[in-house]
């Protein structure tokens, strides 16, 4: 698969068929997918997958697929995510430190507790002389971060290479994406370079 795309499953939960699809949080290793699955509050199959699928349960799979994937090019990379719209962007920083490519990882999260991966991009991270990360968390709590609040222009205007001609890359709930779309307008990236993904539970798209 490409770093950026996911999955469909199918499963049955109470005698309903259901589907969902949910990014691939690993890089591609040639035998196995990875999906990461934030339990919603009143949601049918994250709620199951937590709760009653346990290891050794097969489910149907649908085949990788989505266009939210990583051109290829030599220009920097911006990966800009918020709370469980990490997923797609861990391959993503992972192909970008197998090609060398200079990237700025920027993560917003509600609190340190919901923060997913911090471990595994600092060390990826710590490893890529070219990428940098960027965390700010909305409430304060015990770990170090470099802001506290939501993503605005003035974050990104610090964080993001000055140089503005980067590909970006962007994803999270409707509202945080809005609001990094516009950030990168005013930030002056290429409307062509920006890229994005609806992301979240198919109820948010009828409020
Ligand atoms: C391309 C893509 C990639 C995704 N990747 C991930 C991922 O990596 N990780 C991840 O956790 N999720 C991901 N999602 C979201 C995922 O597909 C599911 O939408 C999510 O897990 C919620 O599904 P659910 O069945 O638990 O919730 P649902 O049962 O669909 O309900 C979702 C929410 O809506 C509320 N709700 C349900 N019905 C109504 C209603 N009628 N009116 C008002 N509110 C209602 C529920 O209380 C709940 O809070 C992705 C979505 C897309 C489109």
């Amino acid at each position: 698969f490409k770093p950026g795309q996911y999955i469909g499953i199918r499963l049955t939960v109470d005698g309903q068929e259901v589907r969902r699809n949910y990014s691939l949080s690993a890089p591609p290793n040639g035998s196995t997918y990875r999906i990461s699955v934030k339990r919603e509050p009143g949601g049918v199959v994250s709620n199951h997958l937590h709760d009653a699928l346990g290891v050794g349960a097969a489910i149907d799979l649908f085949p990788p697929a989505g266009e939210f994937v990583l051109a290829p090019g030599e220009r920097p990379l911006a990966l800009i995510s918020g709370g469980v719209g990490i997923t797609p962007t861990l391959p993503m920083l992972h192909a970008a430190h197998e090609q060398r490519r200079p990237v700025t990882f920027v993560h917003f999260a509600r609190n340190a507790a919901v923060h997913a991966f911090r471990d595994w991009v600092d060390d990826l991270v710590a490893r890529s002389p070219q990428a940098r990360r960027f965390y700010c968390h909305e409430q304060a709590g015990t770990l170090p971060v470099d802001a506290h609040g939501r993503a605005c222009t003035d974050l990104l205007a610090r964080w993001l290479p000055q140089a503005r001609d980067m590909d970006a890359y962007f994803i999270g709930p409707p509202p945080f994406m809005a609001a990094v779309k516009r950030a990168l307008g005013e930030l002056g990236v290429p409307p062509a370079q920006m890229h994005w993904e609806f992301f979240g539970p198919a109820a948010a798209l009828e409020t």
